[in-house]
């Protein structure tokens, strides 16, 4: 043994363990996990004891952090077994009970250690002996007490042969770690053979260091090293998004199954090569894809590929603050988009006519005052109201009054192509928005439609005579931005009401349209 008057090997000792205790506290959830930590911790304060008693001064205070010692001795082989229950898989219930035996008479060797004064049933002899540079304690056990350190050693040999009987059936995924295990726990009896069989003298506190180190390694980091990688490229494989990974010169380093597909679309099947491409060459009839990807950063984009649609991400790599290169992930959206589109139409039309609805227009309108540059632009509503339509619905029946709905509203919808938006206010009133448009201009667009109404026979199914209706057309504009959709909408009304007084089937503006009707 070294000269030495600090017991620095058990100072490494105790600082390893405690850190590998404290650190495998975030495993002891996995498997042996949580007798890792006990056993670890148990050890370091085996070493912290043994320094204190090494340190302190008096015989009394010595025999203390002796005796102290005796608990990480007896307890710390029940751990390791325990560790190796738990990770070959006994049931926790099972492995309770057992432990809970092992430790009787392990604790009944602690209280008759500490109670050796009153009755010397351990110790024969308690004396000091020089060690270094300061003094330890000799004891000289009695045969009572060597038979519970034997049973602190057969313990152990337990726990080595349960580890071996395992290695036997283990699984070939688990195999090399159990393995390691298994060396792991033999390195402590290494050491002991070595001193014996050679001169090699290394300190048994630092002879367990190697043990605590590979435990440690086996238990949690080994098999996330290997798993790991392969699951990333498992999902790399599997996944139904497509990634193209992109090296730092813009050059296509990678392609899952599902890239390659979507890249294959991009192309139209003008692109063989995907390795190695340079995606900005091979992206050029795709603008919006190449911003995306010189944009550098994190963003996405919808894109339509032919028939589907994705959202394409783009996603920097960098290293140490440089970059490494991107991923261009692309999700298949299809479904939602069609969905999406489904949930839009239902919000903004009209069920039965497929036009606006009411909530819709207004939203629109009050867009399109807000979008009005000032002094130049102006806006139109025109308000729409079938003529007589209660006496369709009493004459015909509701199911028809439907039809002439549907059919009137083709005929604006025809009017009114590339001029504005036509929307259903409710029950047979109508609305056309015409941004740009003055009441003087929408006035002839209006009177189209009163003109085709009245020009076109409406044949529902299942009636021998056509239906011919008229309509009642009030007319509102304003040049203000600050007009609200509530303002025209009453102004419009107002006309609107005036076009029926007057006798139905006319065009009605606020103020003075009436004389330009001529
Ligand atoms: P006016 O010339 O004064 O406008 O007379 P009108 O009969 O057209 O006006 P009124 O407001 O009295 O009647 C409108 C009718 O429209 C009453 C209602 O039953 C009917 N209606 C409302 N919504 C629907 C619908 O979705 N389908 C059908 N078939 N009829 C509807
Ligand atoms: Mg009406
Ligand atoms: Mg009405």
């Amino acid at each position: 043994m070294l000269q030495y008057s600090f017991p620095y090997s058990t100072l490494i000792n105790f600082i390893v363990f405690a850190l590998l205790g404290l650190y495998a506290l975030r495993y002891r959830k996995r498997p042996g996990g949580a007798y890792f930590v006990g056993m670890t911790l148990l050890l370091a304060f085996n070493a912290f004891a043994s320094i204190m008693e090494l340190m302190s001064a008096p015989f009394e205070t010595k025999l203390f952090w002796r005796n102290l010692q005796q608990i990480p001795l007896l307890l710390s082989p029940i751990a390791c077994l325990g560790l190796v229950l738990d990770l070959t898989g006994m049931k926790r219930t099972k492995r309770d009970t057992l432990l809970k035996l092992i430790t009787i008479p392990a604790v009944v060797y602690l209280i008759l250690i500490f109670t050796d004064s009153y009755h010397h049933l351990m110790r024969v002899n308690v004396t000091l002996e020089p060690f270094g540079q300061t003094e330890r304690i000799r004891v000289q056990s009695t045969n009572l007490s060597i038979f519970f350190l034997v049973t602190a050693r057969i313990i152990g040999l337990l726990t080595l042969a349960v580890m071996l009987l395992h290695l036997r059936k283990v699984s070939r995924f688990y195999r090399n770690q159990h393995l390691l295990v298994m060396v792991a726990l033999l390195f402590p009896y290494v050491f002991t053979l070595l001193s014996y069989i050679s001169d090699v003298q290394i300190s048994v506190s630092l002879s367990t260091i190697p043990m605590g180190i590979l435990l440690f390694y086996a238990l949690f980091q080994y098999k996330l090293l290997r798993v790991r990688p392969l699951a990333k490229e498992k999902v790399f494989e599997v996944i139904q998004d497509g990634i193209l990974v992109v090296d730092p010169h813009g050059l296509i380093a990678d392609v899952n199954p599902a890239g390659l597909r979507i890249w294959r679309e991009l192309a139209e099947g003008g692109l063989n090569r995907v390795h190695g491409e340079k995606l900005e060459e091979s992206l050029s009839n795709y603008p919006e894809l190449l911003s995306l990807y010189k944009l550098g950063e994190q963003a996405a984009i919808r894109l339509q590929i032919r028939q589907r649609h994705y959202s394409v991400s783009l996603l920097p790599i960098t290293e140490e603050g440089i970059s490494a290169g991107a991923l261009l992930l692309f999700a298949d959206i299809t479904d939602r988009h069609h969905y999406e589109s489904d949930l839009l139409k239902r919000a903004t039309m009209d069920g039965l006519t497929q036009v606006y609805n009411r909530q819709h227009v207004m939203e629109m309108t009050e867009k399109a005052l807000a979008d009005m540059e000032p002094e130049t632009a102006s806006l139109a509503l025109m308000l729409l109201d079938i003529d007589y339509f209660k006496s369709i619905n009493d004459t015909y029946g509701h199911h028809v009054g439907d039809q002439v709905l549907e059919q009137f509203a083709l005929v604006l919808k025809r009017e009114a192509k590339d001029k504005g938006l036509v929307g259903r206010m409710g029950g047979e009133e109508f609305a056309v928005v015409l941004p740009g448009y003055e009441p003087e201009s929408a006035y002839p667009v209006a009177e189209n439609i009163r003109k085709a109404v009245e020009g076109q026979a409406i044949r529902p199914e299942g009636l021998l005579e056509p239906i011919r209706i008229t309509v009642s057309i009030g007319i509102a504009g304003t040049k203000r931005a600050s007009s609200t959709f509530k303002e025209l909408y009453q102004q419009a009304d107002e006309a609107l009401y005036e076009a029926k007084k007057q006798g139905r089937n006319r065009t009605m503006g606020k103020e003075g349209l009436d004389e330009a009707r001529g």
